[in-house]
């Protein structure tokens, strides 16, 4: 349920709140306004009776949410979520371009292509250290090594980094890494998984599941969220379907649908949705069109040589025209692309 507060309550009328709250055994979820502050109590609502809350100087009102997911919805929070990356917002009106090869393959290459990505205006880099392919033959990411590189392009080129995390006990040290830890599609129903990066305080990036329904996906941020971890971004990266001839269905009316039952911001991935660098461009227009808040482009200087996902990589020109594109189409949104400290506008 959420209690909400009657405007401009003193933080006296907080805590006392907070503390009954916490002595019926339930854990108080802030959301402070300018002039209201909501507090979400997450628990069995059940045991939760609403009638001596009511009753507490400086509530206004009891709501139960319905909804099964409380904390993700915009009843919680009505304004948009901004995610910051290491000062790059995301959300409220702020672009994410997150760009960078599907795998770190080794220093050389890694630095050639996010010097590629910084040029063409990205403002966050990826690479996979720890990489969840299909086949156990194929090349599963240089772990460690991997984030080593990664940090330290990162640092060098002054942009924020992001990268996956696929088990538990990997967080703590992926976490030393990386400033946005990536949880995969895979993974995404990995509860276990959920948890700990809810426990970190690390923005994170939940990737929509194969099989995932909307509702789904809104379930898992809640997971990440009930930890305390609020910074969370969610990626539509496309569905399984029937369609054989791209990768993955792209599900465009998801950014729409998420914006309206959800207040966290929500990116799209074209690369991983179509497979297809002659597709990849016109999605990732349509979905900055459709309301998203960024976009997530695998790109590579020599896609024929890449350990992972060549096929579907953009060449840096493609990257270069596409963010071209992307800038006047934000324009026209009312939309701004945080400079990343290595980017001077
Ligand atoms: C990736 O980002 O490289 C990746 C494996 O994506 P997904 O989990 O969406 O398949
Ligand atoms: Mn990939």
């Amino acid at each position: 349920m959420i209690i909400v507060l009657k405007p401009n309550s003193g933080q006296d009328v907080v805590d006392h709140v907070v503390e009954r709250i916490k002595e019926l055994g339930f854990t108080p979820h802030l959301s402070q306004g300018v002039a209201r502050t909501i507090i979400g109590v997450i628990g069995d609502e059940e045991k939760l009776r609403a009638e001596p809350l009511q009753a507490i100087e400086g509530v206004e009102s009891v709501v139960p949410i319905m909804k099964a997911y409380k904390l993700a919805s915009r009843d919680f929070r009505a304004a948009d979520t901004v995610v910051e990356v290491k000062g790059v917002r995301v959300g409220g009106g702020h672009l994410a371009m997150i760009a960078g090869p599907c795998a770190i393959e080794g220093e050389p290459v890694f630095n050639e292509i996010a010097d590629a990505a910084r040029d063409a205006g990205a403002n966050i880099l990826r690479g996979g250290a720890f990489k969840p392919r299909t086949s156990p033959y194929s090349f599963q990411g240089m772990g460690e090594d991997g984030l080593k590189i990664l940090k330290a392009t990162g640092d060098r080129l002054g942009m924020p980094v992001v990268t996956e995390v696929m088990d538990p006990r990997q967080t703590d040290l992926v976490v030393r890494y990386s400033d946005m830890i990536q949880i995969g599609a895979r993974n995404m129903q990995n509860f276990d998984l959920l948890k700990e990066v809810g426990r970190t305080r690390t923005p994170v990036l939940l990737k929509r599941g194969l099989a995932a329904t909307v509702k789904d996906v809104l379930m898992s941020a809640e997971y990440v969220l009930s930890q305390g971890n609020t910074q969370l971004i969610l990626c539509e990266r496309g569905v399984r379907s029937f369609e054989d001839s791209t990768r993955n269905m792209l599900d465009l009316s998801s950014v729409p649908n998420v914006k309206g039952l959800s207040h966290l911001p929500i990116i799209v991935d074209p690369s991983h949705a179509t497979g297809r660098p002659d597709l990849i461009p016109s999605m990732a227009r349509a979905a900055v069109a459709a309301g998203a808040d960024g976009v997530h482009v695998e790109i590579h200087t020599c896609p024929e040589k890449a350990l992972s996902d060549g096929p579907q990589a953009l060449l840096p020109a493609a990257y270069q025209r596409l963010m071209d594109e992307i800038r006047a189409l934000a324009e026209v949104m009312g939309k701004t692309i945080d400079a990343c400290e290595g980017v001077h506008a």
